[in-house]
């Protein structure tokens, strides 16, 4: 059969093969693989392994929605208003402001977008394949027909896979046939006809083991593949609505209309009292709508979350969701698992517990270098028949595999646990091959975390069969035949042994063996009954990291409580727990929290830093009780069953490296470095995110009150306009090109740990801050008074008044800019200048503007103003200097009465 055939035939007919006609199609060996050259060739014959992107709305589109705002409205009408009365030159100017608003609008979203889709890009999907016998991790895109695909539970099937070896695989096709309970995939080919469902010899791409293990074969990738047939849209599209920016909407519609209805009033008490011109009081109530309609606040906000997504994902975290990334800020409990994530997860065997004696083991990392002593002297491994015994178990019932690289050493494929056994085994002199070769595996029952152990099925050349089985000790142990009298079979003095290597943090393992009838070929869990004899126990260390020691003081500090849960031992897990500074007193292990009620549980919860020997469902537990006393939980995880707890946590954790694609698809954010110190890290720039949201807010809510205080109030009075609408539309529009958009870049606040978690029932608006804006609105409303007044007083001409006011109203933002870097910390530090380099350049480029604004002959002409001279320049520093210093003394009081934050 012609290899092009099969693969791009649409009415495919692989489920109907033999795995052998299958793998003869596609000229390839079940247990070698393709080789790189065929890799690479199939590569440039069938393209890459993936999909094409969803399709993004065109540009057009997106700057048409950018209209679709409730400012742009009033401004268009505005416009065509201005435009009927004949005022061209202000009809001009607010189309212009539509336009540069369109404008801005649009060049911030797509540089939101840009930033959350490059963070999406990194959480590109990772296959493990088989090519020329070796395993390999490789992105999934660079799959090939012909290639051998190892599956695992909680892997997401990288292709459409002929499967070839499989082991209880059962598959959630969810994704591919809405069947939301998971299928038994087997080896045998079905019927023709079968449909996709009923093809239980195929696992196809983007349906997800959720048991077992499977080897497949690559049998359609890309578009081929039948997801990509019927065309869905692998990886959800990020979306730039998150609950903040609904809320803010909501509270820029309600303000709008608000001030609509205000300038409304407004326009008839001008218009009917004070008996204004139609056209003057019309352009005073426009700018008083413009000026007073935050409209910038919900594109700020998107901005500054897509900006913190952007510097997390520099720091090892990737936001899943938008939303995740306001949450952070306030969790107030973090769940974490141990191996890995708290610790190093460089497993090394240390003691080694035989029946008759313990030894130490020398040598550090998966370097088979070094030896083993029995109470400090050496000893002759090769002739120690007890330790030969254990090491052949943990060299055979293992699945890692050691690699010498001469420039990284010795390198670790598998699980750590099982990479430190199979250190052991090279110290204690034993040769991987040789040792498979003769005693070769012909089953297995893999390490799943829910049963804590593996067993492996082996015969030798004699012809015997036996059992080789490693696990956590207290499990092993009751599998093993027991006899008090035998100090071999004394399950009372292993337990002691083990509780002592546990004390001091080591995690332990128990490695049995058993014999089996001769010619025995499977294994099953039937068969592991307690008919086993220990072998021994081994003592791994696995070292907290250092940088978790400091994350776990730092995360307490600003009033986060760290609480580990690990499947390890509750002594290994306490001992450990100590060394990252957990109250690990009252310990508690999964049995336990099982026999807890929901209100016990929600007590215990509280007080206990360390859960061991925990399930996922103990996981799902803890959160609902931590939850149900008001904290807001982030849970780490890593395996297929730890999605539920992760999906309901308020922050769902997944490890890059070792978690799964499932608890990696049910997670808000991604760990790519799978260290804890990541979370925390993530916590605090959530913190600085949602500090700089309300900095902005803090920002432009004032500036807009006090615009829009100087118009209503010159109105009101019955005095000149100090800024006309055109003015007006001109300060909105370049401060919100600038200052708005400085806050955004705002490093974090020197406290930002120290001080306790965010409620996530605390408005957004809270009391301090709406004085905050009301008093700073009021002082701009008076200095802007003041030099108006001021210039009328001295004789000088309406348009330098004006000129002098819309100068004095830019300066007073600008310098309040500065006074809002921090909540109610003093700006009167060097970082205050060069802690946001951003805000100085957007400082420049509006103090350039203004200028322009004061003294180029066409802008005077459009926005009527006219050349200030040295005297008036003096009076709108002084006062912006005045301004400046009455919020430090605002900022200073609160400081008295002990408030950090707003
Ligand atoms: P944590 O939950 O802290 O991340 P973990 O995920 O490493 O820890 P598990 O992998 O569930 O925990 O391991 C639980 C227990 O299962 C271990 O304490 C050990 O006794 C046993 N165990 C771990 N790995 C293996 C393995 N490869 N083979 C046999 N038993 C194992």
């Amino acid at each position: 059969m012609p290899l092009q055939s099969p693969v791009s035939d649409h009415r495919s007919v692989w489920h109907t093969l033999s795995e052998s006609e299958a793998l003869q199609t596609l000229s390839v060996t079940a247990n070698t693989g393709l080789s790189g050259e065929e890799v690479s060739r199939r590569l440039e014959q069938y393209g890459r392994n993936s999909l094409p992107a969803s399709k993004r709305r065109g540009p057009w589109l997106r700057l048409a929605l950018q209209l679709h705002n409730p400012l742009i409205y009033v401004l268009l009408v505005a416009g065509a208003v201005t435009f009927a009365l004949k005022d061209y030159v202000d009809a001009g100017v607010i189309a212009g402001v539509v336009l540069i608003n369109a404008l801005i609008g649009f060049i911030q979203e797509g540089k939101a977008e840009k930033a959350l889709n490059a963070v999406r890009a990194m959480l590109a999907s990772r296959a493990t394949v088989l090519r020329e016998g070796e395993r390999h991790e490789i992105d999934a895109a660079l799959l090939v027909p012909g290639d051998i695909v190892l599956l695992e539970s909680g892997v997401r099937v990288p292709a459409d896979l002929r499967l070839v070896r499989v082991k209880n695989l059962r598959v959630n096709e969810a994704a591919l046939t809405g069947e939301s309970m998971p299928v038994d995939k087997g080896t045998e080919p079905v019927g023709s006809d079968a449909s996709i469902g009923d093809r239980t010899c195929m696992a196809y791409s983007g349906t997800v083991v959720s048991f077992g293990q499977a080897r497949g074969l690559v049998v359609s990738t890309g578009q081929l593949s039948e997801i990509g047939r019927i065309g869905t849209l692998v990886g959800e599209v990020q979306t730039l609505v998150t609950p903040l920016t609904r809320r803010l909407d909501q509270f820029a519609r309600q303000i709008t209309l608000f001030i609509l209805a205000a300038g409304l009033i407004t326009f008839l008490f001008g218009y009917f009292v004070r008996e204004m011109p139609m056209l003057d009081i019309f352009l005073a109530v426009v700018g008083l709508t413009v000026a007073a309609i935050p409209e910038g606040l919900p594109a700020i906000v998107t901005i500054v979350l897509a900006i913190g997504t952007r510097t997390m994902a520099r720091k090892n975290a990737i936001v899943r969701r938008l939303p995740a990334v306001e949450t952070l800020g306030s969790v107030t409990v973090i769940c974490s698992d141990k191996t890995g994530t708290l610790t190093k997860n460089e497993m090394t065997a240390v003691r080694v517990m035989l029946p008759n004696h313990t030894l130490d083991v020398t040598g550090a990392g998966y370097a088979p270098e070094g030896g083993f002593h029995c109470d400090g002297v050496p000893v002759e491994a090769a002739q120690d028949e007890a330790l030969q015994d254990l090491a052949r178990c943990a060299l055979l019932c293992n699945d890692a595999q050691l690699k010498h690289d001469a420039a990284k050493g010795w390198q670790l494929v598998g699980d750590p646990t099982e990479g430190a056994l199979l250190t052991l085994a090279h110290k204690a002199g034993l040769d991987p091959i040789e040792t498979a070769t003769s005693t070769p595996r012909i089953d297995e029952i893999p390490f799943e975390s829910e049963h804590r152990f593996m067993a492996t099925l082996h015969h030798d050349h004699a012809g015997h069969a036996f059992v080789l089985l490693k696990g956590a000790p207290e499990h092993v142990l009751g599998l093993c035949v027991q006899d008090a009298s035998d100090p071999l079979r004394n399950g009372t003095a292993w337990e002691a042994r083990m509780e002592d290597a546990a004390r001091v943090g080591q995690r332990v393992l128990a490695l049995a063996r058993c014999d089996m009838r001769a010619g025995t070929t499977a294994l099953s869990m039937a068969d592991i009954t307690r008919r086993f004899t220990l072998l021994g126990l081994v003592g791994l260390i696995d070292p907290p990291r250092e940088e978790a020691i400091a994350a776990v003081a730092e995360c307490q500090r600003a009033g986060v409580r760290v609480k580990m849960i690990t499947g390890d031992h509750v002594v290994t897990a306490a001992a450990i727990g100590r060394q990252l500074g957990l109250s690990a007193d009252h310990a508690l292990t999964g049995e336990t929290v099982e026999s807890l009620d929901d209100q016990s549980l929600q007590r215990v919860a509280l007080e206990t830093d360390v859960f061991a020997r925990a399930s996922p469902e103990h996981k799902l537990r803890l959160v609902a009780a931590l939850q149900a006393q008001g904290e807001l939980v982030a849970m780490t995880g890593d395996g297929v069953n730890d999605a539920p707890a992760l999906k309901a946590a308020d922050i769902g954790v997944a490890m890059g490296h070792k978690g799964t694609d499932a608890a990696r698809e049910a997670a808000d954010l991604v760990l790519t470095d799978d260290n804890f110190a990541t979370i925390a890290r993530a916590v605090r720039e959530g913190r600085v995110v949602f500090d700089n949201i309300k900095k902005s807010l803090l920002f432009i809510l004032p500036t807009s009150g006090g615009e829009a205080g100087v118009i209503l109030l010159a109105v009101f009075a019955g005095v000149p306009l100090p800024v006309t609408a055109g003015q007006i539309l001109w300060v909105n529009m370049i401060t919100a090109v600038t200052l708005s958009l400085a806050l955004a870049f705002e490093p974090a606040e020197p406290g930002v740990m120290r001080r306790s978690p965010r409620k996530p029932s605390e408005p957004l608006i809270t009391r301090i801050l709406g004085v905050r804006i009301a008093y700073v609105s009021l002082l701009m409303i008076a200095v802007t008074f003041a030099v108006f007044e001021w210039e009328i007083a001295r004789g000088s001409s309406l348009e330098v008044a004006r000129t002098a006011a819309v100068n004095m109203l830019v300066l007073g933002e600008l310098v309040y800019l500065f006074n809002v870097r921090h909540f109610t910390a003093s700006a009167f530090t060097r970082d205050i200048l060069t802690g946001n380099k951003i805000a100085l350049w957007m400082c420049a480029l509006l103090i350039a503007f203004q200028l322009l604004l004061t003294y180029a002959p066409p802008m005077q002409q459009v926005f009527q103003t006219a050349a200030l001279d040295a005297a008036s320049w003096l009076v709108i520093l002084t006062l912006g200097l005045v301004k400046f210093l009455a919020v430090e003394v605002e900022k200073f009081v609160l400081r008295r009465l002990h408030v950090r934050s707003m």
